[in-house]
């Protein structure tokens, strides 16, 4: 079973990714998380890179090829082993991210994003995406305390809206495979309505 989280900065997704975690493997499941991009070591070298501020004059396309890239490696090292193996694997942002962002963030046209994307996962789809919902102004004051914040003040308030929009649009498309959550409720709310989609996943 295949789970991924989504949702713009400061959503409380790696909170909620814990917490899920922890839920399941109380369950008795083996569960497993990652993220992108930095789920493999070859991803956490390109983590750096698309993430590095020095990095701010990298090209749109080679952007988009990096996190393809990122995603091709964490399929082949990390996804398809552990699906394979029967885990239940739980994924910090996965190729909506790349819609949202390489697409309409950075207008690269989507249906270029998707087939570079789908290349590099070879068509693999989560079950379920969780989105974390909630207006750019929230999510980057709560995301300004941390290290690195200063990436995101390079991106325009609209480049967020876009982002937004675009994860929002991705979820209405096809409802059955989104639970998406207002990410303003508490942490606590938040877990229990995903363990409560998430036993109907697993137990149908
Ligand atoms: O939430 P997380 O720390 O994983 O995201 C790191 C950053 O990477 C986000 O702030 C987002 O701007 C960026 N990102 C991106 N395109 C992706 C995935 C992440 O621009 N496909």
């Amino acid at each position: 079973v295949f789970i991924a989280f989504e949702g713009g900065e400061g959503a409380g997704k790696s909170t909620q990714v814990r917490r899920l975690q922890e839920w399941l493997t109380e369950e008795g499941l083996v569960a497993r998380t990652t993220r992108e991009p930095g789920g493999t070591p070859l991803g956490g070298k390109i983590r750096g890179m698309v993430l590095d501020t020095a990095s701010a004059g990298l090209s749109p396309r080679a952007e988009a090829l990096l996190y393809a890239a990122d995603r091709a490696q964490h399929l082949h090292d990390v996804l398809r082993p552990a699906l394979d193996a029967g885990e239940v694997v739980i994924t910090d942002r996965f190729v909506d991210s790349s819609l949202a962002y390489q697409g309409a963030g950075r207008t690269i046209p989507m249906d270029d994003v998707r087939s570079i994307s789908r290349w590099a996962t070879q068509g693999l789809q989560p079950d379920l995406t969780i989105l974390l919902d909630l207006p750019p102004e929230v999510g980057l004051a709560r995301a300004r305390g941390r290290a690195a914040a200063d990436r995101l003040e390079s991106e325009s308030i609209d480049f967020h809206q876009r982002v937004r929009r675009t994860f929002n649009a991705l979820a209405e498309a096809q409802p059955d495979r989104y639970l998406v959550l207002d990410a303003r409720r508490t942490p606590d709310e938040l877990a229990a309505a995903i363990r409560t989609r998430v036993s109907e996943l697993l137990h149908g």
